[in-house]
This record gives structure tokens, C-alpha cells and sequence, in this order.
């Protein structure tokens, strides 16, 4: 059995942040365990201490908000507006504006597209994130080609924007792509727009984590982002930016705490983010995603980069030595981009290479098309044989990572491309499983699952 998971420092000294699961150990097919290896941290990083302990310190203060007359409520209301606050402050918001708290990301976004004006036309590229593509589906959508030169982004954009006849323009742009990791010319992109008399909102799911937001000095209307991709992964995630078409819009969830006033056949709901936050608010999620925010601004963004910059530089090195892989890049090498690398490599199935390298290695990637399809198939010309998506392998890191890290990728890819994989593995519910997996389960307090059908390919 596994032994609980632990909760450690860094190991980098100029960098004080704690991360739970820093050294989780996980068993191998062969009988041994061995340190886990994240490298799957733009689906989802470890959670920052931070997070936890402000979770913990509000828990026995844990009360219904804006509702109770009690002194928990009062504190809990109290915690909800000041993590609002500190959400706002994170981003770099307009004092003007909101801060809705969703889920996560996709629900920020479709909760936008679900406040736009009625003659409203969207421009998207299709390299986005799919939480990103289909909510402006409904929508009067134009799907602008995945860009093949970073320099045409702007152009391509504006063109399409001066071509809407629509009284409201809406470009909806991601910051960092979840497959390439390549950053976006978003400032240049939110300025072309604003010239433009045009919207721009900002997916920041994958750019938030590894970059300062400054919703402010950028200029876009609006962000949508994911606490849990900043290390908090409690449940929240917001919505942040102008208040008008939010104001003017029907709520995106109906029901108590969205309302001034409820009659019997009639219903005044109440303006600000409360309009579309009706039911119980996730307060504890809420108040970890304001501590992780800050957390992260006290470690310095300039450091935070710095880190990552350097283990960008060794995966990208120790890829560069193994001939059959060829890594995924929309604008080529000189690209700024964060830690996140999908490759592929030649004569081998991702998803075979992804169950060895956890079941044989404990690494953790990701194998599938990222919930990109459209442009993981520009991407990957030669991908999708026997009706499957293309498809690649995609390892992504973060502040809690190490260089021993992408050192143990690099020499368990050298070593499979050199001798193979050492265990038989079956295809099962569409990936491969190894065959008699003799790893035991973790003790979790509730009977394990047998084998888990994945709707679909996710994060
Ligand atoms: N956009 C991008 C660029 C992403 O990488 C992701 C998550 N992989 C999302 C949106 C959706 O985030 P969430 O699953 O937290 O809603």
C-alpha cells in the first residue's frame, strides 16, 4: 500500500513554496515505489499549502453566507467578500469590475456567451481550448484557420473583426495554448481591438498560473480562469471583467440569492455578480483560490518564470537528443511559451507511451488531443489511423516542479525508445492498461472503483 501523501518544500531555496504531494510515492508494475512525477500540471498541479491551510483556518468559521444572522455566517460573508477582493486584486481588475465566481474556466466562458448582446458576432481561432470554441458556437461565430505564422495573429483577427457588420464584436482568445504552451500576442491583440471599438476576453486557464495578470494595463474586457491550475484546487474559479453585458443579461443560474424581489408571477433579479451566482456560494473554494493568488504574487512572478523558463530549456534539450521526437509547436522555436510541451514520437502510440511511462517510470503526462481536436489535428498531420483522433503526448510543469523532474522523462523516454516497454499492456476502454496490474490502490476511505470509463478526452 502507498504510504500517505506527503507535504514538502520546494527543494529550490530562492523559492519558499510548499506544495502537498511534493513527494508522493507511487508503486511500479516491477514491485518497487518510486517519487511521482507531475509533469501533467496544466490539467491539474499539486495544491499549494497556502490553499489548504486557508481552507483549514476557515473551517470552523464555516457558515452559510449572505444568509445567517449568526457570527459564523457573518465571518463566512465576511471571508467570501475579502477572497473577492483578493481575487480582484489578483487580476489586475478595473475597480468597476466584477468578479463571478464559477466552477472553473468553461463555466466562466459559457456563462459570458451566455450574457451577449443580441447582435453580437464572436471571432475565435480554432487552436483553442474547446472550452473556449464551443460555448461561441451558438453564438454568431467566425472560426478563423489555426494561425501558422505568430505574426498574422493580429492581422488575421482584425480582419475579421472589421468584416462583422454586428453592432457588438467579440474576439475570445486564449493566453497560452493548453497543447503548445505558446504564449499569445494578447496585449497586441486586446489593443487592435479596443482601435477596433471591439471586446476581447482572455482565456487565462493556462496563462494565469505562469504569468502576472494585469486585467487593467491589458486592456481586455474580460478573463475567465481556474483555481484549481493555480495550485488551488477546491472547486472555484471566476469570471472577471466589465459589468454591462453581465448587468443587462438573464442570469446564468436562476434561483436564490440572484433575486431582489420574487412574486408570484414575477421576478426582479439583483445586478453585480450576484445576479449569476444564485445558490450557496463555494466560499472554502473561494477563499483557497485568494490565498493561492496571493501565495504565488509573495514567491514573484519574475521568479516564478525564471524557474520555469530554465526547466522549459532542459525538457526542450533533452527532447532535441532523442531523434523520434518531434515536438508540437504552431510558430516554431523562437515562440515564447510556458512549460507545457507536447511532442510525438515516431512509431509509437502516445497512449502506450503514457501507461508505460507511469505504470513502468511513476510519471505522470498526458496522451490524447487536450481537448484541442482542431488544432491538435492541424498539428499532428499523420495522427488518427484506424478512425482514432491524432493524437501526442504532452508533459507540463509548474512552479512545483523540479529539474529531476524532466531529467527522470527524458531517461525513461531514452530508455523505452531504446529498449522497450518492459510490461505487456491491453487496450481497454480506449487506453492502454498493463496487463495484471499488480499496483496496490490507496487507502482513501471509500472502496476503489474498478476500472473508470473516461467520457472523453479531457483537460
Ligand atoms: N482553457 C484552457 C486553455 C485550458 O487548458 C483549460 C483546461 N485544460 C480550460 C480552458 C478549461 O479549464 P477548466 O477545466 O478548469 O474549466
Amino acid at each position: 500500500m502507498p504510504p500517505a501523501p506527503a507535504l514538502s518544500r520546494s527543494r529550490l531555496p530562492s523559492f519558499p513554496l510548499e506544495f502537498y504531494g511534493a513527494d508522493l510515492r507511487v508503486p511500479l508494475v516491477s514491485g518497487e515505489q518510486v517519487r511521482y512525477v507531475n509533469l501533467d500540471c496544466a490539467a491539474s498541479p499539486p495544491c499549494l499549502r497556502a490553499a489548504h491551510d486557508a481552507v483549514q483556518r476557515a473551517l470552523p468559521w464555516y457558515g452559510s453566507v449572505n444568509r445567517g444572522a449568526g457570527y459564523a455566517s457573518e465571518v463566512s460573508t465576511r471571508l467570501l467578500a475579502s477572497s473577492r477582493a483578493a481575487i480582484h486584486a489578483f487580476a489586475g481588475a478595473r475597480r468597476d469590475d466584477a468578479v463571478v465566481l464559477t466552477r472553473n474556466t468553461t463555466e466562466a466562458l459559457n456563462l459570458l456567451a451566455s450574457c451577449l448582446p443580441a447582435d453580437t458576432a464572436v471571432v475565435v481561432f480554432d487552436a483553442e481550448h474547446h472550452a473556449n470554441l464551443l460555448p461561441w458556437r451558438g453564438a454568431r461565430c467566425v472560426q478563423l484557420p489555426v494561425p501558422r505564422r505568430r505574426e498574422q495573429i493580429v492581422e488575421r483577427a482584425r480582419e475579421a473583426l472589421a468584416a462583422l457588420p454586428a453592432r457588438h464584436r467579440l474576439l475570445a482568445v486564449t493566453g497560452a495554448s493548453n497543447v503548445t504552451g505558446e504564449l499569445w500576442p494578447i496585449e497586441e491583440l486586446c489593443a487592435m481591438a479596443r482601435r477596433h471599438g471591439a471586446r476581447v476576453v482572455v482565456d487565462a486557464a493556462q496563462l494565469a498560473p505562469h504569468r502576472a495578470i494585469d486585467l487593467a494595463a491589458l486592456g481586455a474586457d474580460w478573463i475567465a480562469l481556474s483555481a484549481h491550475k493555480l495550485y488551488a484546487p477546491f472547486g472555484c474559479g471566476a469570471l472577471i471583467g466589465r459589468t454591462d453585458w453581465l448587468d443587462a443579461a438573464p442570469p446564468w443560474l436562476a434561483g436564490g440569492g440572484a433575486v431582489r424581489r420574487v412574486s408570484r408571477d414575477a421576478v426582479e433579479w439583483t445586478h453585480g455578480p450576484a445576479r449569476h451566482e444564485a445558490g450557496t456560494p463555494n466560499l472554502l473554494g473561494a477563499a483557497a483560490f485568494a490565498a493561492a493568488g496571493r501565495t504565488l504574487e509573495e514567491a514573484g512572478w519574475d521568479a516564478i518564470e525564471t524557474h520555469e523558463s530554465a526547466l522549459l530549456d532542459q525538457l526542450l534539450d533533452g527532447l532535441r537528443g532523442l531523434r523520434e521526437v518531434e515536438v508540437l509547436s504552431l510558430w516554431g522555436p523562437s515562440a515564447p511559451r510556458i512549460g507545457v510541451v507536447s511532442f510525438t514520437v515516431r512509431g509509437w502510440e502516445p497512449a502506450l507511451l503514457s501507461a508505460a511511462l507511469s505504470a513502468e517510470y511513476g510519471i505522470g503526462v498526458r496522451d490524447g488531443a487536450f481537448c484541442a481536436h482542431p488544432l491538435v489535428a492541424e498539428l499532428v498531420r499523420d495522427g488518427g489511423a484506424h478512425g482514432r483522433l491524432p493524437s501526442a503526448l504532452r508533459a507540463s510543469f509548474g512552479a512545483a516542479s523540479q529539474p529531476e523532474d524532466v531529467s527522470r522523462l527524458v531517461a525513461a523516454l531514452r530508455e523505452i525508445l531504446t529498449r522497450g516497454v518492459r510490461w505487456q499492456y491491453v487496450r481497454r476502454e480506449g487506453r492502454y492498461v498493463p496487463e495484471r496490474d499488480p499496483r496496490a490502490q490507496p487507502e482513501l476511505g471509500l472502496p476503489f472503483a474498478g476500472s473508470v470509463a473516461r467520457p472523453c478526452d479531457q483537460a
